[in-house]
């Protein structure tokens, strides 16, 4: 992206109520992470292959912060827990699956515990995405989402929906749906709760 390429994501983020920010590597995402969540706060996680680059869960425990990521869980009643808790808490972190540079952040989801939590719930949002993720419009980051993102978890997760074999979205009703949410956030009525970061690499599916 160029300078006015970014000056234009950030602006229409800004009318939307979401504060973005442009940073040129997932390290110096991750000191502004560290840099902007205090000690003494609770952060859940939402379970994504950004999040796992950047190791950001057991840094923030390791300093202090209680940390709700299922993936710290060691059974299924665990993750129940950890993802109810998640829901909670001071700030939440995630990635998504699309971004539009018209200032939409588009999220597909299995089970709906991500999405909840980006929603309603935790007093401060960080979604962290890569530029593989910005598309133009709307409706591009839909499709990003469902012919891309879709398949690609799937197969991640060990589901086997038709999307994984077509490489594009027939809104299956198969017991392998991992989409069973498709959430597009179109701003927030919070001021400053939501934080886009945007990173210039190619950064998960
Ligand atoms: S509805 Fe089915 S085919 Fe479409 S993206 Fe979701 S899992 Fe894939």
């Amino acid at each position: 992206m160029n300078e006015k390429e970014i000056i234009n994501i950030i602006d229409n983020f800004s009318k939307r109520n979401i504060e973005a920010f442009y940073f040129d590597s997932l390290e110096e995402a991750k000191m502004k992470v560290l840099d902007m969540i205090p000690k003494t706060k609770t952060v859940g996680i939402g379970n994504s292959q950004t999040l796992k680059k950047m190791n950001i869960s057991r840094v923030l425990e390791e300093r202090g912060n209680i940390v709700y990521d299922k993936t710290f869980a060691k059974n299924k009643e665990e993750i129940r827990d950890l993802k109810r808790k998640s829901l909670l808490t001071d700030w939440y972190i995630t990635s998504s699956n699309a971004v539009s540079v018209e200032g939409h952040i588009v999220n597909i989801d299995h089970s709906g515990n991500r999405v909840a939590a980006m929603v309603y719930g935790p007093d401060k949002v960080i979604v962290i995405v890569g530029i593989n993720k910005i598309e133009g419009t709307l409706d591009d980051a839909m499709k990003r989402a469902r012919n891309h993102a879709a398949p690609l978890n799937a197969i991640r997760a060990g589901y086997n929906p038709p999307c994984v074999e077509l490489k594009r979205c027939v809104d299956c009703l198969t017991k392998d749906r991992v989409c069973y949410n498709v959430v597009t956030i179109e701003g927030q009525y919070i001021p400053n709760r939501m934080k886009l970061f945007i990173v210039n690499e190619d950064l998960g599916f």
